[in-house]
């Protein structure tokens, strides 16, 4: 007999990485960052209307140590890059960060020197979201998949590092 069998009804059995998984995906904190027309969807989203605080994430924090995700909302220059890459950099792990529109995933329509071709360049992405803007139902989405992420993600995992240590294996590959 199977020790859930043995336990009176009522009991639920978890291990501490799931429950530490549901807690991090239920309070994720974005960091203010909207860098150009796609910010505007995301203040949208964040409003009454689609009631982002039904993911328990309505707070938009002013400081990035506060914060534990980045929206990069509209395209990168080159002069911000550093300036987003500082702001990552101030967040603490575990921190996620969503790629919001063409613009900040490729450059979009603004192949030049001027613009960052993706934001990939300067931060890890974890979910890239298409769209010119992307409509705040789209955010809304690409929220919910990152918290599927979030919720199955081991503990103890330095992703930055994992993800320092795939590039050097393409790069040898
Ligand atoms: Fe603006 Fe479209 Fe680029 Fe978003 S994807 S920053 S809406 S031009």
């Amino acid at each position: 007999m199977g020790l859930e069998e043995k336990l009176p009804s009522g009991f639920l059995l978890t291990t501490v990485e799931k429950a530490a998984g549901l807690a991090r995906k239920s309070s994720v904190f974005p960091a203010t960052f909207g860098l150009a027309c796609c910010a505007i969807e995301m203040m949208t989203t964040g409003a009454g209307r689609y009631d982002l605080a039904r993911f328990g994430m309505e707070v938009f924090r002013g400081s990035p140590r506060q914060a534990d995700l980045m929206i990069v909302a509209g395209r990168v220059s080159q002069k911000m890059a550093p300036v987003l890459r500082q702001v990552y950099d101030q967040m603490p792990n575990p921190k996620w960060v969503i790629s919001m529109g063409v613009c900040a995933s490729s450059g979009g329509m603004f192949n030049n020197y001027s613009i960052v071709q993706g934001v990939d360049h300067i931060v890890p992405v974890d979910i890239y979201l298409p769209g010119c803007p992307p409509r705040p139902e789209m955010l809304l989405d690409a929220i919910i998949k990152l918290h599927e992420k979030i919720k199955d993600e081991k503990l103890g995992v330095n992703r930055e590092r994992a993800a320092r240590e795939a590039e050097e294996a393409a790069l040898k590959a």
